[in-house]
């Protein structure tokens, strides 16, 4: 049996999605901005998708949705636009984020350091969590930007995000969250919370890779990261690829309906259980950052004198695909640096493996991984010297 427990690295695309997407390669190929059929023909389903767009985050008409390539290119274009307009352009210097950010923002916050802006990274408590008091208390005259993801890629950690944007419209500093991972997974709505810059990826909700999106609030201006044609109203030049940005609105759709979330809270939340707790009957194994506030999908499990990378290994021998945690950070050993920062052990920080679920799972799928998760682990341990003679218990080193 094959098992795909990697869902918070990418997911398989809906087939709905991919039978939406088709027509655009071969038959409806023109350039969207072209007058002829060819071109303009695309235009009903163009505009159908970006409504599912501004339904699935609820956003108001006068918003702005920009189509670009990813959430990376999405992140780099407020992250950058903003120092443009507020700190070469301005008299703002600083920016505030946090310490468990995807790298996309992470490296585009350092790049800017770089170039002589202050950032301060925002530590998470022992639960993995930002405390939206701490934004309060980091706000200064000078703050350009503060940006916080609205879920955790690793953990499933869910941030404040509505007092987070209180805070920062009480202080008139805009609000970048990266949406990555809460889209499809927990209810996103622009409109009750304070969020002025929201972005996100299609291919972490079933849809296609290599499309993703810019929410704009209507007020909020960006400085585009690609100069060209008039794309996007002048915010993102390039031909806009029409097939995959079709296939993303109809997955916005299938993921964001209210029938969607309820079956992640209720059917998926309930494997992921499943699956976690059989874990955790196994001695000296814990959650990362606990259980609370989370993603329906996604567990962090770290189990002692288990090497994150080997126990990786031998799932992948039988059949079920897993990760360490960030994809982008796991083909080093070093240790994850988002474990880190709950101020573990290192020990700690080199076994964690991350399981995350979606839709496509079956019941069948988690009872057999739950099966090759125990075999490995007796196996890893068997072959552990440092797990046997590890001087204190697990649990109480945390
Ligand atoms: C995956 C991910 C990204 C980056 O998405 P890309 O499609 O690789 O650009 C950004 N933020 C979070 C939280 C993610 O999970």
């Amino acid at each position: 049996m094959e098992v795909y427990l990697d869902n918070n690295a990418t997911t398989m695309v809906d087939p709905k999605v991919f039978e939406e997407m088709k027509p655009f390669f071969i038959e409806k190929y023109g350039n969207p901005n072209s007058l002829h059929r060819f071109g303009a023909g695309t235009h009903p389903k163009m505009l159908e998708a970006l409504n599912y767009l501004y339904e699935g985050i609820n956003a108001a008409d006068e918003d702005d949705i920009v189509i670009t390539a990813n959430a990376t290119e999405s992140i780099n274009s407020v992250i950058k636009g903003i120092w443009v307009d507020k700190i070469l352009n301005g008299d703002k210097k600083h920016i505030i984020t946090s310490e468990v950010e995807h790298p996309a923002v992470t490296a585009a916050c350092k790049f800017l350091e770089s170039q002589g802006v202050a950032v301060t990274y925002l530590p998470v408590n022992e639960q993995g969590v930002l405390e939206a008091s701490a934004v309060k208390e980091y706000i200064k005259e000078d703050t350009a930007l503060v940006s916080i993801m609205w879920a955790n890629n690793e953990t499933g950690k869910i941030f404040p995000i509505k007092e987070i944007g209180q805070i920062c419209k009480a202080a008139g500093v805009p609000f970048h969250t990266d949406a990555t991972q809460a889209i499809g997974k927990v209810k996103v709505d622009v409109q009750d919370t304070n969020v002025d810059y929201l972005t996100f990826s299609a291919h972490k909700f079933h849809g296609p890779k290599g499309v993703g999106g810019t929410y704009i609030r209507k007020g909020y201006t960006l400085t585009p990261l690609l100069h060209g044609g008039e794309q996007m109203g002048g915010l993102r030049a390039g031909t806009v690829d029409v097939a995959s940005m079709v296939g993303m609105g109809l997955a916005m759709k299938l993921a964001t309906s209210p029938i969607a979330l309820a079956h992640e809270e209720g059917h998926i939340k309930r494997l992921r259980d499943k699956l976690e707790n059989a874990i955790l009957e196994i001695p000296e194994t814990i959650v990362i950052g606990g259980k609370e506030n989370r993603t329906p999908n996604t567990t962090l499990i770290s189990i002692r004198g288990v090497e994150g990378e080997s126990m990786l290994w031998d799932l992948n021998q039988n059949g079920v695909g897993a990760s360490t945690g960030s994809a982008c950070a796991s083909e080093d050993l070093e240790a994850n640096p988002v474990m880190n920062a709950f101020g573990s052990d290192s020990e700690l920080a080199h076994t964690g493996v991350r399981l995350s679920l979606s839709r496509f799972n079956t019941e069948e799928q988690i009872d057999y991984a739950i099966n090759v998760i125990k075999n490995a682990v007796e196996r890893l341990r068997g072959l552990s010297s440092s797990y046997a003679y590890a001087p204190e218990s697990h649990k109480s080193a945390l």
